[in-house]
């Protein structure tokens, strides 16, 4: 165990869409484009809740999934 937490987070899905999340400043982004939830996490405990998640603007979302790179696309 590494212990980053992208790889701590790795199989966590978004649960509004099921898209894979992932892990920007402190947060969970979730990777679908018309989803675009970022959860917070506190403590090590990511707040998967849509009720408590926000909702990112486009370009603010594609910075943070851009970021962080497709764990998808490295999995291959
Ligand atoms: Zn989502």
């Amino acid at each position: 165990m590494s212990g980053r937490a992208d790889e701590l987070f790795r199989g966590v899905v978004c649960p509004e869409c099921r898209c894979e999340l992932v892990v920007h400043t402190e947060q969970l982004v979730c990777t679908g484009v018309e989803c675009r939830l970022q959860f917070a996490i506190e403590n090590g405990i990511p707040h998967l809740l849509a009720d408590s998640a926000q909702r990112l603007a486009e370009a603010e979302w594609k910075t943070a999934v851009q970021r962080t790179g497709s764990a998808a696309e490295r999995a291959k």
